[in-house]
């Protein structure tokens, strides 16, 4: 079955409680037993069966089972956010001395996350360029993971998963890796050699900007070595599913950071036209770049542009599909905040992902408590502007970008 045909009858889409066509929303908190010995059974995992949402619920359940199904993982388990998704994704195996390497161009609520981290005592070295090159120079026994975003947000960084996972295990570390703007439309990290999978799931897989939420994907082949991963130590019998039996019947579950069952069902719901979205908006956003990248006084980042570092990435990994973030550089602040107040269509939200072209000045809005170093970093200057692009029509969106940048330039020229 192709993506489009597995969306709607894939392995994980029936079977649902009465015949019905999705699953029933259970926004309930808990489940009622027959008998104390019932419970009993379930508590003790020998019977299927739910006991209480934070630890399990069938309308999450089926989500999880779709994204695992999606990405080709072993297992999902779905978060109330992308944060929590990172954060547990990550402290499900860490302890204070342990390292991560990181690429510089993360989201920003990611780098936050990791100054966190560092008073938990887990250090995150960040490398410019994530590729084993740069990796191997800060690479030491206390190394216990490499995290990078396969198209970074809004860095627009693409990397080399294969490589990379290669030299994650050759290490003995697994390859950690946010695949929000990639989504398991354009392709799937694990099947590129990547270990765990996180998405903010508030973003394309929802589509229509109404739930916030995320999920973390184990492969469940990373031969985890418990000696030197002691976290996971006490669930060793489990083989390759120690991570996964880990953070579902310990770190997550107590953490307490469960999706709520209404947010799973909209989550399904934006997941069946997952695959229509996400090739308009691969048109959407390359027509864009193209036509922005015309305009003389402006530069434009978009992995579809033939200038773009890590073009050749593209291609290979993501059959040339470059996701739907362009960013934008237009030479002040000043000049930012005035093509984005000339936009006439697109929408000033900060969000991705949206069926809706969003717009946003990062420096001053999801960067602003970045440091100016970490900022630039990260691809975000001043003068840029993120685009989110939607599903409206090509002509339409190129039209109001034109207009907006095309007055201004003008203006303040
Ligand atoms: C939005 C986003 C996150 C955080 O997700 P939330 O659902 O907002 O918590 C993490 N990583 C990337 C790449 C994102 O775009």
């Amino acid at each position: 079955m192709e993506f489009n045909t597995k969306l709607l009858h894939g392995r994980t889409v029936s079977g649902y409680a009465d015949h019905a066509i999705l699953p029933q929303i259970a926004q309930v908190t808990a489940f009622s037993y027959e008998s104390a010995q019932a419970q009993e059974k379930v508590f003790a995992h020998q019977a299927g069966g739910f006991a209480y949402t934070r630890i399990g619920n069938p309308t999450i359940a089926a989500f999880e089972q779709r994204m695992a199904e999606l990405e080709g993982g072993a297992t999902a388990t779905a978060c109330a956010s992308g944060m929590a998704a990172i954060t547990m994704g990550l402290l499900n195996f860490l302890r204070a001395g342990d390292e991560i390497i990181a690429a510089n161009g993360l989201y920003g609520g990611t780098i936050d996350l990791f100054s966190d981290f560092e008073k938990l005592g887990i250090h995150v070295r960040f490398v410019e360029n994530l590729i084993p090159e740069e990796i191997n120079k800060y690479t030491n026994t206390h190394t216990k993971a490499i995290y990078g975003e396969f198209i970074s947000n809004p860095g627009l960084r693409v990397l080399d998963l294969p490589k990379l996972s290669e030299y994650a295990h050759e290490i003995g570390v697994p390859l950690v890796i946010d695949s929000t703007t990639v989504t398991p439309y354009v392709a799937n990290p694990l099947k590129l050699g990547a270990d765990i999978v996180i998405h903010s799931t508030s973003k394309y897989v929802n589509g229509s900007g109404n739930s916030i939420s995320g999920i973390i994907i184990d492969g469940g082949r990373f031969p985890w070595d418990t000696d030197r991963y002691p976290a996971l130590c006490e669930f060793k019998k489990y083989g390759r599913m120690c991570y996964s039996a880990r953070l579902r019947s310990d770190l997550w579950e107590n953490f307490g950071g469960c999706l709520a069952p209404m947010n799973a069902y909209l989550n399904i719901l934006g997941l069946e036209t997952l695959g229509l979205r996400m090739e308009r908006i691969n048109h959407n956003a390359t027509a864009l770049a193209a036509a922005l990248s015309k305009i003389p006084g402006v530069s434009v980042r978009h992995p579809s542009l033939l200038e773009h570092e890590d073009a050749n990435l593209v291609k290979e990994e993501l059959q040339g599909q470059g996701g739907g973030i362009i960013t934008l550089r237009v030479g002040s602040k000043e000049k930012a905040f005035e093509v984005i107040n000339s936009l006439r269509l697109a929408t000033i939200a900060s969000n991705i992902g949206d069926i809706r072209t969003l717009v946003i000045h990062p420096a001053s809005t999801i960067f602003a408590k970045n440091t100016r170093e970490a900022r630039e970093k990260a691809g975000v200057y001043e003068d840029t502007i993120r685009i989110s692009v939607g599903i409206e029509d090509e002509g339409d969106l190129i039209a109001d970008f034109t207009q907006a940048i095309g007055s201004i330039m003008e203006r303040l020229a």
